[in-house]
């Protein structure tokens, strides 16, 4: 459904995404782990063009678009114009939530259906207050995010990426801001999301989601998808030593005692007995 063919991106000379192809099923979960600055934001960012690649294709669903050098990094207004549906057919959930401090949780949700959609107001408030249901915040719809604690926001933040009707979300690394004991709550949406057929692209240091939740991992380290596979293959693969060491020992791979049946159930689990 989405699929990635030879995306390459520099920043000042550099190469932060070195010919990158990679296509993704609907209802596929992909996890996408790595060192820090191995490029895993910006192929995030570029998939939905909130950065734009120099050079490649993205296709997702039956519409696809052709990146050259000679736009390098660049869209016209009427590219930009042209391509709005990539932006909001792929929703993006970010560390910071993003969320407008000044709108109650309601707006919040309903801002992208109404303002980019020009979706009718009383239709997309309905819609939000199931949403706000399915996230698990159907008291708050009045409230600041300001009074809302970093899961509930990071929640709310997921609930605006639904109320789009995404053909898939990308997450970038949506618990990394939040407390240890916050962690587990919006683990678990993630889980019930994926396992309501949602098609998302995980950008994660959480290894019990990647293990437990992904149907495939992807490894990136010096701008380029080092190692791909499922969780087994991946967190059993030599290449990863390094990285797994540094993750600390409860985050380590244990291929051996986590079946594929018996890690699925344990990853919310897992994370709320982080702290
Ligand atoms: P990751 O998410 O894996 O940590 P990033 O995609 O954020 O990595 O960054 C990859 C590299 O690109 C880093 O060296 C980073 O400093 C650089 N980079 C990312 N965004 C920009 C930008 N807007 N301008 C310049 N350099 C950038
Ligand atoms: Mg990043």
């Amino acid at each position: 459904m989405i699929e990635l063919e030879h995306l390459t991106k520099s920043f000042n000379g550099k190469k932060v995404l070195d010919d990158i192809s990679l296509s993704v099923g609907a209802g596929e979960v992909v996890s996408i782990i790595g060192p820090s600055g191995a490029g895993k934001s910006t192929l995030l960012r570029c998939m939905n063009l909130l950065e734009v690649p120099d050079a490649g294709r993205i296709s997702l669903g039956e519409r696809s678009m052709e990146l050259n050098a000679s736009g390098r990094g660049h869209l016209s207004i009427a590219e930009r114009f042209r391509t709005t549906w990539l932006r909001t057919e792929l929703s993006m959930v970010f560390q910071q939530f993003n969320l407008w401090d000044h709108k109650t949780v309601l707006s919040n949700l309903m801002e992208g259906p109404t303002i980019v959609l020009k979706e009718s107001r009383k239709e997309v408030e309905q819609r939000a207050h199931g949403v706000l249901e399915q996230v698990g915040l159907a008291e708050k719809a009045h409230a600041y995010p300001s009074d809302l604690s970093g899961g509930q926001q990071q929640r709310v933040a997921i609930g605006r990426a639904l109320m789009m009707r995404p053909k898939a979300i990308l997450f970038d690394e949506p618990t990394s801001a939040l407390d240890p004991e916050l962690v587990g709550e919006v683990l678990e949406l993630m889980t019930n999301l994926a396992r309501s057929g949602m098609t998302m692209i995980v950008v994660t240091h959480e290894m019990s989601f990647a293990k437990g939740v992904s149907d495939r991992v992807l490894f990136m380290e010096n701008a380029k998808i080092a190692v791909s596979g499922t969780p087994d293959e991946v967190f059993g693969h030599p290449r990863l030593a390094n990285y797994a060491a540094k993750l600390g020992a409860s985050a380590s791979p244990a291929p051996r005692e986590s079946a594929p049946e018996a890690a699925a159930p344990d990853a919310s689990g897992e994370a709320e007995g982080r702290s």
